[in-house]
């Protein structure tokens, strides 16, 4: 074999070993089985939730918000507030909760984060938050769970 089909055959190589190991990076990510279609949609093919329409809109008590799928604690009750968006909102996350990636769908430039745990897609975080931090994070109810302290 010449040297140069020896390349060309060894990066073809590498294209076919990579290729099918993303899929498996992708599959992995979803640990949790009872996840439903919708939850799934959001969290792993950046899907957005209708407006309005998650109940922790409404939740008030003291506690924490969990990622859906791996159960990560990502917000305190301490940083929600009522943002009138039809989405629950946070001033901030907790350190570490998430990494962020900018997000050119829709013709917007947008910085949506995913669970830094599990790489499950929460929502998209904005810079005319009311707090300190100036952030306002906008999250899928369906990606997190509410528990009471
Ligand atoms: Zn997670």
């Amino acid at each position: 074999m010449s040297k140069r089909k020896f390349i060309k055959a060894f990066l073809y190589g590498i294209l076919y070993l990579v290729f099918p190991f993303k899929i498996l990076a992708i599959e992995k990510k979803i640990i949790n089985p009872n996840l439903t279609e919708e939850q799934k949609d959001i969290m792993f093919k950046e899907g957005t939730e209708r407006a309005g329409s998650s109940i922790l809109n409404y939740e008030k008590r003291d506690g924490s918000y969990h990622c859906a799928n791996c159960n990560a604690k990502l917000f305190d009750s301490t940083a929600k507030f009522d943002s009138g968006t039809g989405w629950p909102s946070f001033t901030e996350a907790l350190p570490g909760a998430f990494k962020t990636k900018i997000d050119y769908s829709f013709g917007m430039k947008r910085t949506e984060y995913h669970c830094a745990k599990c790489g499950a897609h929460h929502g998209h975080v904005f810079n005319d938050g009311p707090g300190k931090s100036g952030k306002r994070y906008c999250n899928n109810g369906l990606c997190l769970i509410f528990i009471p302290n």
